[in-house]
């Protein structure tokens, strides 16, 4: 059976996928979209979106992704369900199997997977999961305005997250596990600062409390083994995330932390045709309207990157 070719090969349904499609699409690549594990990608697993230019009411997040994907769709997009299980990009035009059977080959190809936050892996921070524990305080924040909330982690995340709560809620825990925080100098002094942000140093989750409103509090373990709660409204986990790119470290340079480095502010990565776009490439912002604008540069650079082979 003959592969099925693109001139734009999408892998990636989030904000950069979409936009990238919506792009591509106008610009006549015909583009060919898998949606992955989570149509939609890391937006659909929070509730209304506040922060999206253009919806001054909020927009509900599962709708947002709804109208990029039937935008995409709308201006010509291939946009399929499944997954890219099989890749290669050492040589063009490049090779992938979707789904175990499907090939494809493809002129350019866009990654646009996205990363996942890191959770603690706790079964209460899973039942509580969008009823109070988020992985997001800039999307989630503003809920807990006037209300006291927790924050996990010791890096520039959790310190940047726990500052930009301290200004909307009334406490803020910052939930550490060892005796000094990993964060940059600069983080630690706002952090300390911050006259409503008390550290809990030394101190281990081991459990959100809650009942049918959400979370209620969180019981925490130090280091010699005593237990004690918090009364707490939100619960955020600033632990890290983790970009979705091990299918292509083999060919694509990534930093330590396995974000794709792109060249400058283009989404060139050290592939010729391959591009990357939004949280894959992204340690720093990760905000939807980044990654669609990412979305954006990726499917331009795609196009310039195919006018410049003819
Ligand atoms: P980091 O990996 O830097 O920090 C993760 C933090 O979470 C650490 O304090 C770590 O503890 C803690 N942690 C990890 N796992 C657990 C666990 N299971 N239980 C409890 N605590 C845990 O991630 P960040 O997201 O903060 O930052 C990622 C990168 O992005 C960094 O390079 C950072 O500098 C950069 N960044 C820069 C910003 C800026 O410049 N404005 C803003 C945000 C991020 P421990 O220290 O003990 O390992």
């Amino acid at each position: 059976m003959s592969a099925l070719h693109t001139k734009c090969l999408i892998i990636g349904s989030g904000p950069a996928g979409y936009t990238a499609a919506i792009y591509a699409s106008r610009s006549a690549l015909s583009p060919i979209l898998f949606e992955g594990l989570q149509p939609g990608g890391q937006l659909t697993t929070t509730t209304l979106i506040e922060n999206f230019p253009g919806y001054p009411e909020g927009i509900d997040a599962n709708e947002l992704m709804a109208s990029m994907r039937q935008q995409a769709v709308n201006l010509g997009a291939d946009v399929r369900p499944g997954c890219i299980s099989e890749i290669d990009l050492s040589s063009r035009p490049f090779k992938a199997v979707a789904d175990g059977s499907l090939e494809i080959e493809a002129d350019t190809v866009i990654i646009a997977t996205g990363a996942t936050a890191k959770y603690l892996g706790l079964p209460s921070e899973s039942k509580f999961r969008g009823m109070g524990v988020s992985a997001c305080a800039t999307c989630d924040g503003f809920f807990y305005r006037g209300k006291d909330v927790a924050v996990v982690g010791g890096g520039d995340t959790a310190c940047e997250e726990a500052t930009y709560l301290a200004s909307l809620c009334r406490k803020v825990y910052m939930i550490v596990r060892r005796n000094e925080l990993r964060a940059s100098k600069a983080m630690q002094s706002r952090v300390a600062a911050t006259e409503n942000i008390e550290v809990l140093w030394e101190c281990n989750t081991q459990e959100v409390l809650g009942d049918q409103t959400g979370v209620t509090g969180v019981r925490l373990v130090r280091k010699d083994g005593e237990t004690f709660d918090r009364k707490i409204d939100g619960f955020f986990l600033a632990i890290g995330h983790h970009p979705m790119s091990d299918m292509f470290k083999q060919w694509v340079e990534t930093d330590e932390n396995g974000y794709i480095v792109t060249d400058g502010r283009s989404s060139r990565t050290n592939v010729e045709g391959v591009f990357a776009a939004g949280d894959v490439q992204d340690p720093q912002y990760r905000q939807a309207i980044a990654a669609a604008g990412s979305g954006c540069r990726a499917a331009l650079d795609a196009e310039r990157y195919i006018l410049s082979k003819k």
